[in-house]
């Protein structure tokens, strides 16, 4: 009766993290997989998948280059950054738009 209770266990963890996956634009089916073969940490693969890639950017005054928006300091000139008016979209957004 345990590999049953487990199989139930992985099947709804495939679940939560296949919708997790649809939801971010990706495979419901290879989340699904994934959350289902390694419970817990494939959810939580799935909840920070593309996290980094759906933050906000902002440009730095200084150099020009792209950082996340939440940055204090440009990593790469050592400006130090107000929060910003504008903010750059993410490279989710940008990728979905059609070009
Ligand atoms: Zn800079």
């Amino acid at each position: 009766m345990e590999a049953m209770g487990y199989l139930v266990i992985a099947f709804f963890f495939g679940l939560a993290g296949g919708i997790v996956g649809r939801i971010k634009g990706s495979s419901f089916f290879i989340w699904f997989l994934i959350s289902g073969l390694i419970p817990v940490f494939g959810l939580l693969a799935a909840v920070f998948y593309r996290w980094d890639k759906e933050e906000l950017r902002r440009q730095c005054p200084g150099c020009g280059q792209v950082l996340k928006l939440h940055d204090a300091v440009c990593m790469r000139c050592g400006e130090e950054l107000e929060f910003p008016d504008v903010a750059i979209a993410s490279e989710a957004a940008m990728r979905q738009r059609p070009a």
